[in-house]
């Protein structure tokens, strides 16, 4: 027997294998193998297997089974199969994204040793002082000690005990510490729940569905605090009771501890969490729990849309618009939603897709019917929308005379209130760090990151200059690099400043600060919004990590320092991103009882996306949006594939995306091609990157694959992986951003 085998490379061929007779039994196609790849031992997939061997050169044989790997059903070897096809991966990486090297079955946990009284009572044969001492003390308690209680009696617990162990004295006994799995997720008490009409509509649809077994996609628009949450909850009970399980998608680890406390106090322990920030040993245990059936429900990040959990009746994903869903860094690049649809599709599942901006992509696909729609229009409980007040900041700064004004007065006044009123406030920024642009006053020089030529942000915290594309940290020079003046001045406004300029305005009142340097630990994240919810902190300042999905019932104001932040960025979709952030934001105001407002900032307050986000004008700004996409042929009107290279040498990017360029076939109607052109962060981490765009209009290419199979003969033909040179070619298959 042959096998033709994957490995995780950037390579597409396969290599074949002889499966030795001892394994014959216990190999089939998508079992996880190690095998020698030139002089090392890899382990792969196995794609095919066959009795004729095709090629009479030498053939090795397959070393051995990887241990601790799930069988994977035949479910997920099919969606490894489309992983590969549609986001162009070689199916190793593919297989390893589903399948993660680090998790295995095996995974045991650490043991702790503990010390406990033996029955031989033979005190004579005791030596020194601390054995003595850790004797007497294990006489005096009835159950085992763990080695770290005895710490105070010596720095090396564990030598005493081995020889008092020896000397038969005591018994040492290992356990497992089975990690806190629950570590990042609150507390939360059942409610009392008595659904509205529309949550009792919206989930009895959904329950028929799962009685139907059959792929069902669905779009759960409810507006922010209509109980979203509730309604995911009553259908996984659904889906529970006819033997299903349940994943639920979350796009921000901010929100996992209460939307997975909320389910954990409803379902106890079947549910497990899963994110990026788990600590190791956690993740080990979860993963192999999940091979064995343990969990039936799993809420988490992107990738727990792989986990091996059986039977899926039920996908959630929610906030389904962000772009966090979408994996940037490395192959396969996948969005977690389009994976949750060909899950569920696989797998004969209902898929709810549920925001309160919904993507336009899937307000589209509810239009043109592709997805069924569920709305939840009114927010629970009769609280209203909160009431929004949009600032003109140009015109407040030309009264203040004073063109670097943060707070406009109305900002102030409104904090000040809910101060008093012991009420709590949520500020937006959309820019962490202190200042993002360090100028020299004379010759006008930016201080740019030397890896990414872009601007640095200062951080008053550590006195240091930062890129926040690649983390390059350096000391702002005392002199400007070009012309040596000293004259250097920092403009525009991060996170930092907005909490020291709070800081210095309200003395008093307890402030604190949540983005990514505030919070670089789930430990720190999760501590800053238990203080929150318990009214430790007053004013929470923060990046669009605080914009959604949270629910405290005493934030009454929300503050949006800068609505513009993104505006103006050449993408398509930054209009889209401007408008969900300051709705979603707003909707983090007055949820429970306590009615809420929201102000909002902006040196553009004719702009449509803003007037049309203050407004709650959701269908309005829409159906604009997709006349424009229309327009210009953006999704959801066309397909979109980004082909970038990206190389040390600015030369050498150019010539090869020449040679893709002179690859790509003529183009079909329908089919626009942008570029080659310099992206639009033309260098990052000392990579200069150049792109191709192709669009293809879905009229004439209903399916995408026109499109699809113009791009793999663009590559084929270049032989572009295999030429060797210095750049790396990287294919983005449905992009979110064109930047
Ligand atoms: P969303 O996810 O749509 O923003 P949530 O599910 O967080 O909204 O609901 C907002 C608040 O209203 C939550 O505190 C939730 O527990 C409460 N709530 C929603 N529906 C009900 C209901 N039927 N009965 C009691 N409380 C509810
Ligand atoms: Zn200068
Ligand atoms: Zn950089």
């Amino acid at each position: 027997m042959f096998a033709d085998v994957s490995f995780p490379i950037s390579s597409f061929q396969v290599f074949t294998y002889k499966i030795p007779k001892k394994l014959i039994k216990n190999v089939s196609v998508g079992s996880t193998i190690n095998a020698p790849l030139g002089n090392r031992m890899v382990s792969g997939i196995i794609v095919s297997c066959y009795i004729e061997r095709k090629f009479s050169g030498k053939i090795k044989e397959i070393t051995s089974i990887e241990e601790g790997k799930p069988i994977l059903d035949d479910s997920l070897w099919r969606l490894i199969n489309w992983l590969s096809t549609y986001y162009d991966t070689p199916i190793g990486l593919a297989a390893k994204a589903v399948l993660p090297s680090q998790l295995s079955t095996n995974y045991e946990p650490k043991k702790q040793s503990f010390a406990k009284i033996s029955s031989l009572n033979d005190e004579k044969k005791i030596k020194g002082e601390k054995q003595l001492k850790v004797y007497k003390f294990l006489k005096s308690q009835n159950s085992p000690v763990p080695f770290s209680e005895l710490k105070r009696f010596s720095l090396n617990p564990s030598t005493i005990c081995k020889s008092l162990e020896d000397k038969k004295l005591i018994d040492i006994i290992k356990k497992p510490v089975i990690p806190n799995i629950y570590d990042t997720s609150f507390e939360s008490t059942p409610k009392t729940i008595s659904l509205t009409e529309d949550q009792k509509s919206a989930i009895s649809t959904i329950c028929s569905s799962l009685d139907k077994n059959r792929f069902d996609p669905f779009l759960l628009h409810g507006v922010t605090g209509s109980g979203k949450t509730e309604v995911f909850i009553e259908a996984a009970k659904h889906a529970l009771s006819n033997n299903k399980s349940v994943v639920v998608l979350l796009p921000e680890i901010s929100t996992t501890p209460q939307i997975a406390g909320r389910f954990r106090s409803v379902f106890g322990d079947t549910v497990a969490v899963w994110h990026s920030k788990l600590s190791k040993s956690s993740r080990g245990w979860i993963w192999k729990k999940i091979c064995e059936g343990e969990f039936k429900i799993i809420v988490g990040a992107r990738s727990a849309i792989f986990t091996p959990l059986k039977n899926i009746g039920l996908i959630i994903v929610d906030e389904e618009q962000e772009n966090a869903y979408k994996q940037t860094s490395s192959s396969p690049r996948y969005h977690a939603k389009e994976v949750s649809l060909m899950r569920g599709k696989i797998n004969n599942s209902t898929v709810i897709l549920s925001s309160a901006t919904p993507s336009i992509e899937s307000f589209f696909n509810y239009k043109s019917k592709k997805f069924k729609y569920l709305e939840l229009p009114k927010r629970y409980g009769k609280v209203k929308l909160p009431h929004v007040h949009l600032v003109d900041m140009i015109a407040e700064n030309k009264e203040a005379d004073n063109y670097n004004t943060i707070f406009s007065k109305l900002m102030l006044e409104k904090i000040s209130d809910r101060i008093k009123k012991n009420q709590q406030v949520i500020l937006l920024h959309n820019r962490r760090g202190f200042a993002p642009i360090l100028r020299c006053e004379d010759c006008g020089e930016i201080s740019k990151c030397r890896h990414c030529q872009l601007s640095l942000t200062f951080h008053k915290i550590d006195n240091m200059l930062k890129c926040h594309f690649c983390n390059f940290i350096k000391p702002p020079a005392n002199k400007c690099s070009v012309c040596s003046s000293f004259n250097a001045r920092l403009s525009g406004t991060g996170t930092q400043k907005i909490e020291d300029e709070l800081k210095k305005i309200f003395p008093n009142v307890t402030i604190d600060r949540l983005d990514l340097d505030a919070a670089p630990t789930a430990n720190k994240l999760f501590n800053t919004l238990n203080r929150f919810s318990n009214n430790e902190i007053s004013i929470l300042i923060g990046t669009q990590m605080i914009a959604k999905g949270l629910d405290f019932a005493n934030a009454t104001l929300v503050g949006i320092i800068n609505a513009d932040t993104g505006l103006f960025l050449p993408d398509f979709r930054s209009g889209e991103k401007v408008f969900q952030l300051i709705y979603q934001a707003a909707g983090r105001a007055g949820r429970g009882a306590l009615p809420g407002e929201v102000v909002v900032q902006t040196y553009n307050p004719e702009n449509e996306i803003i007037k049309d986000a203050v407004n709650y004008d959701l269908v309005g700004y829409y159906e604009k949006c997709l006349k424009e996409r229309s327009d210009l042929n953006y999704p959801p009107y066309s397909w979109l594939v980004r082909m970038e290279i990206r190389g040390k040498n600015k030369n050498e990017v150019a010539r090869s995306i020449e040679i893709l360029n002179r690859n790509i076939p003529s183009l079909p109607n329908g089919i626009e091609k942008l570029g080659p052109s310099p992206c639009y962060r033309e260098k990052l981490k000392d990579l200069y990157r150049m792109q191709i765009v192709l669009k293809s209009n879905k009229k004439y290419d209903t399916t995408g694959s026109i499109v699809h199979s113009i791009f793999k003969k663009a590559i084929k033909n270049t032989k572009f992986r295999k030429t060797g040179i210095g750049s790396k070619l990287i294919v983005d298959v449905n992009p979110t951003s064109l930047l």
